[in-house]
């Protein structure tokens, strides 16, 4: 049997899901797409340079060692840029589909029963803040009797904020205490294929068994519970028969039961019968706690300094999930330019994040707009910003106009376009060339790099 490229690709990517941490997976794994195989040699997509050059150099080889196996030969893996994609916006790289979604596409479907709990997921790991501490004593309490304090436990909040997390660290400790608990966890949307299937195929008892026989049964986002009458009528009767055995039973939603839409009345009253506890997003200080454990847990406190830290607490505030990726981000940016972890470096490996969540206030950006950059750079080099934006190219110009370009990409994160726009609308391809020139010249011309180090570091002292 031949597969195919992309057969071919799958296949190793299951097997390097297994044992790649998931953030990791999905930052850089998963946005990758096969292009072609010819012969033992497979070319494979990626969504932007830095992304092809993070596979290439961290995990081609190591993809290629699980071919043997996952293939039955060895196998060449060549990262590329993919040309259609490059067209799209940078946050390519950031916006890798939520785990349970990703975890539906596995080809193959995970069987119900037994399904993996992602090891990171326990206690021990999870922060605990003003924003989730009623919903983390929930579960502990729940940890510690299941079946007999709050049934079922439901969970809201949310994407990112550690539903999933909090859900697994009950499994994990009760699994710790008795190993013979039969735990299930399961997405919603999985349990809902799974029950189409059986009805399909006629064998609902076997579902119904395999769902009743359990201890502990995790049901991962309920607000996507199909509006269907048989779904929710099967998911009633599976609750019940769990619920009158005295088993736990965790759930969670993005929001209240009340709130889900379609959901049954009867559904939505049982849903209520134990705690509901919501998660909302951490402030600041839990942001730094979640990040400073973070490191500790990846050993990477002596390579993070305290203020970069604080940096991305101040900056990424939409969830613990951005949190995580931004910093992998950062360590991935930084050993990929050889450079040590700051906050210059920071915003420049997170400018793409920084500008999506919108973090700068009105007055912010007026103060870091386009033209205060132009400003500062014109008078840096004693030139003025009318001359930046003209189309002169004698050599006084060239360079100032080139470093106001790479420090507007750099700190307001602006598409090539936009800054072509800026400057008197040049092409995309001379604000290219020139933010090559700057990167060129900050690895060659140490005086030069000096005065570019200079000018971020006012334009940072304005940013804050
Ligand atoms: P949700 O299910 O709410 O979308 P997850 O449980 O998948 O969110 O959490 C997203 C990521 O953030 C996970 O990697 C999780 O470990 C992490 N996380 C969330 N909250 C915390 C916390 N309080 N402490 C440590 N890590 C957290
Ligand atoms: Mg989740």
């Amino acid at each position: 049997m031949t597969l195919t490229a992309t057969e071919t690709w799958s296949r190793l990517l299951d097997r390097a899901r297994l044992e790649l941490p998931e953030q990791t997976y999905r930052t850089w794994l998963e946005p990758t797409e096969a292009l072609e195989l010819e012969g033992d040699t497979i070319v494979v997509a990626a969504p932007d340079r830095f992304a092809a050059d993070w596979n290439e150099s961290k995990h081609a080889q190591y993809l290629a060692s699980l071919a043997p196996l996952a293939l039955g030969h060895p196998i060449t893996i060549v990262f590329r840029v993919d040309e259609e994609r490059k067209t799209r916006p940078q946050m390519d790289l950031f916006v890798a589909p939520p785990p349970d979604q990703a975890r539906q596409s596995a080809p193959g479907g995970a069987p119900a029963a037994g399904v993996q709990l992602s090891t990171r997921y326990t206690f021990l790991n999870f922060v605990i803040g003003k924003s989730n501490e009623l919903a983390a004593a929930a579960a502990q309490a729940v940890a510690a009797a299941p079946g007999k304090v709050y049934n079922p436990l439901f969970i809201y909040g949310d994407t990112g904020l550690g539903k999933t997390h909090l859900m697994q660290a009950v499994a994990h400790e009760i699994m710790q205490r008795a190993p013979q608990t039969r735990v299930c966890f399961v997405g919603t949307e999985q349990f809902t294929n799974e029950l189409v299937g059986a009805i399909q195929k006629r064998s609902t008892p076997e579902f119904r068994r395999r769902y009743r026989e359990t201890d502990l049964l995790l049901l991962d986002d309920v607000h996507f519970l199909k509006r269907t009458e048989a779904t929710q009528e099967e998911f009633f009767h599976t609750f019940n028969a769990l619920y009158e055995a005295g088993r736990q039973i965790i759930l969670t939603s993005d929001r209240p039961p009340s709130e889900i839409p379609g959901l049954e009345a009867r559904l939505v009253s049982r849903f209520q019968w134990g705690m509901v506890a919501d998660i909302e997003q951490p402030d600041l200080e839990h942001r730094i706690a979640i990040l400073q454990n973070k490191a500790r847990l990846d050993h990477l406190e002596l390579t993070i300094p305290d203020d970069v830290i604080r940096f991305i607490a101040e900056h990424v505030r939409s969830s613990v999930r951005e949190l995580e990726g931004s910093l992998i981000r950062l360590l991935a940016y930084a050993s990929l330019k050889h450079r040590d972890v700051s906050v210059s470096l920071a915003r420049e490996a997170l400018r793409d994040k920084l500008r999506l969540n919108g973090e700068a206030t009105a007055e912010e950006k007026y103060a870091l707009s386009v033209l205060s950059i132009q400003q500062l750079v014109a008078r840096e080099f004693s030139v003025n910003v009318e001359g930046l934006r003209s189309k002169s190219r004698t050599k006084q110009l060239t360079v100032p106009r080139q470093v106001a370009m790479f420090l507007i990409r750099e700190f307001l994160g602006l598409q090539l376009v936009e800054i072509g726009n800026a400057f008197g609308g040049r092409d995309h391809s001379t604000v290219i060339h020139s933010l090559e020139r700057i990167d060129t010249l900050l690895a060659h011309d140490a005086p030069f790099t000096a005065r570019v180090e200079s000018l971020r570091k006012s334009l940072s002292d304005l940013h804050t």
